[in-house]
């Protein structure tokens, strides 16, 4: 076949998709201009998701009329003169290609003012070709819109999601944009309402908390290594695996594998919401690899990679429990004529006491940290029968687990497991038997990190027990299921607990409410707890109640039996 020469329009059009992928990278490229213009105000509305209609105002530095003309020409830019400049970028943009791209596959139309001049200008244009150009009475600073994006290029508009989706895309950016730069106001209308806004006020961990909401507590930590200067926050998520992840470097968004891996270097468990702030001298990052500028070259890797991994380490140890008090049920020490004193004192760390109250109070409780997934049990674990009356309590091991004497059998109980299964049991037949939702006196505005994911969600969530309403636009939670007797679970921690069983767009009820009963049992009986014999007590009136089953519902033993039979065996007595 013959080699030729492709038409420029085509040529423009193939590397215009290079740059411009979806709407959310039209979003990034004119959000970054208003950026490196010094804008404090950035406002974006978006039409159906982008398909329709995207526009980017700022109130920054603005373009002259004369210029606008050259602002849509490929490689045309105000930010770098020479080879050099490339070394040092100090600027977001710099390749002056993305307005002409972004043009290539759109209408385009510039509205701009600059501060010291008295009239603006308008230039359109459709397709890459100019269309109209004039001068405009506006106010200062950039707006510019995007019609019907990829109208020329059939085949890239095909593969754009739903509006819902590339919406959602469009917030993240806009919201993580929100949090490299606090000092900047940022406004998102969605099909003219508006969905996100920061006041420009804050300080960073102070936009994130707005974001990510104030519970589970937002930590933050900074450290340095060599030419890197990295500030890190992190909310941790229980039970799940999912690391999500914001990177910036030097005001940069960049998806950077290292450093995921760093965080996730670590022995605990990593999972949760994590913002990466670097800083690094210009010359030390390579920006100039990919032409949606996402992907950067560090010279120094390593010292990267530590010094993030450090931080995370140094967040993840403060979260991490200290050593609970234990105390032998039998101490050498103690005179050998009076019986041990069995003495149980309380941990250092304030604790929940075990109850078996049937009310259901929500509280603010921290959710634990396990790594792995819980499974539900299928088999039927055997039934513990007796009646409490015959068993007294013995005492605790310095392990943890507790001892009984039932009727001259030896019980031993996992009192976490057995606390497990209690509230799984609770759970699962007030769940099945109704639906009961209990409205909350003062509805819980979503943080908006959790609004999106629960946007997607909220027919399954109201199977679930979840009541919601909207108010100025923001989702609020209004009811969450009612289950009683299982301690206090925060509203917002019951419902991100439920999200993470809605992933992959399926259901499991059990699954869900497993999920409950465990963060529910977390929150109020550990292992190494100490239990007082009162406590003791109720646990093993509870295990009793309904002929509640021996096993914990991921299928683990909860309590152990020494016979009367085979504990004379033992001794060689039968
Ligand atoms: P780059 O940002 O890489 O320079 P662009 O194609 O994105 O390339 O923009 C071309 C030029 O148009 C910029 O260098 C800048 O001078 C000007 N420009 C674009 N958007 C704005 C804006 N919002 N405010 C002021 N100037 C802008
Ligand atoms: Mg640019």
């Amino acid at each position: 076949m013959k080699i030729k020469r492709l038409p420029p329009d085509v040529a423009m059009r193939i590397a215009a998709g290079e740059v411009v992928e979806r709407p959310v990278s039209v979003v990034k490229e004119l959000m970054e201009n208003s950026l490196d213009a010094g804008a404090t105000r950035i406002s974006v509305w978006v039409v159906q998701g982008g398909r329709v209609s995207l526009v980017v105002e700022d109130d920054g530095r603005g373009i002259d009329e004369e210029d606008l003309a050259l602002a849509v020409e490929s490689h045309a830019t105000s930010k770098i003169a020479s080879l050099d400049d490339l070394e040092s970028i100090g600027t977001l943009g710099y390749r002056g290609e993305a307005l002409s791209s972004v043009a290539a596959v759109s209408r385009l139309d510039i509205r701009s003012r600059t501060g010291d001049s008295s009239s603006g200008g308008r230039i359109k244009s459709e397709g890459g070709v100019i269309s109209s150009q004039g001068e405009l009475n506006c106010k200062a600073g950039t707006r510019v819109q995007v019609d019907d994006l990829f109208f020329n290029l059939p085949a890239r508009r095909k593969f754009l999601k739903s509006p819902v989706a590339e919406m959602r895309r469009i917030t993240k950016l806009i919201q993580e944009y929100s949090v490299a730069y606090p000092e900047v106001s940022f406004l998102l209308y969605g099909d003219t309402k508006l969905v996100y806004s920061t006041p420009g006020s804050l300080d960073r961990g102070a936009v994130l908390e707005r974001l990510w909401g104030d519970e589970p507590k937002v930590r933050s930590s900074q450290g340095e290594r060599g030419n890197y200067r990295v500030s890190l926050w992190w909310q941790e998520a229980p039970r799940t695996s999912r690391i999500s992840l914001m990177a910036f470097v030097n005001g940069r968004r960049i998806d950077e594998p290292t450093i995921k891996a760093a965080i996730a270097s670590g022995e605990t468990n990593s999972s949760g919401n994590w913002a990466v702030w670097i800083e690094t001298p210009p010359d030390e990052v390579d920006v100039n690899v990919h032409p949606a500028k996402t992907e950067v070259l560090f010279r120094h890797g390593g010292d990267l990679f530590s010094s993030v991994k450090d931080c995370a380490m140094s967040l993840q140890g403060d979260r991490r429990p200290s050593n609970p008090p234990s105390l032998p049920l039998y101490s050498p020490e103690s005179p050998k004529t009076e019986s041990p004193k069995i003495d149980f004192p309380r941990p250092k760390t304030k604790r929940p006491e075990y109850k078996d109250d049937r009310g259901s109070l929500f509280t603010r409780v921290e959710a634990p940290v396990v790594k792995s997934e819980p499974r539900v049990s299928q088999e039927t674990p055997p039934s513990v029968s007796s009646k409490p009356e015959d068993t007294v309590f013995l005492g605790q091991l310095s392990s943890g687990y507790l001892l009984f004497d039932r009727s001259g059998e030896l019980v031993i109980m996992d009192h976490h497991g057995a606390h497990e299964r209690i509230n799984f049991d609770r759970i699962k037949k007030s769940m099945e038997r109704d639906r009961a939702v209990q409205s909350l006196a003062i509805p819980v505005p979503l943080p908006p990190s959790l609004q999106s994911d629960c946007e997607e969600h909220l027919d399954k969530l109201g199977e679930l027990g979840f009541d919601f309403q909207r108010s100025d636009g923001v989702l609020q939670l209004s009811g969450v299921p009612d289950f009683r007797g299982c301690g206090s679970i925060s509203p917002l921690t019951l419902l991100r607990s439920s999200m993470v069983g809605l992933e992959g767009g399926r259901i499991s009820r059990e699954a869900v409410w497993l999920r409950w009963a465990t963060i529910a049992c977390k929150a109020s009986v550990k292992l190494t707890w100490r239990i007082s014999p009162q406590e003791a007590m109720a646990l093993w009136r509870d295990m009793n109640e309904d002929g509640a089953v021996a096993a914990c519902p991921h299928g683990r033993p909860v309590i152990i039996t020494l016979s009367d039979r085979e504990i004379a065996s033992r001794f060689e007595r039968s």
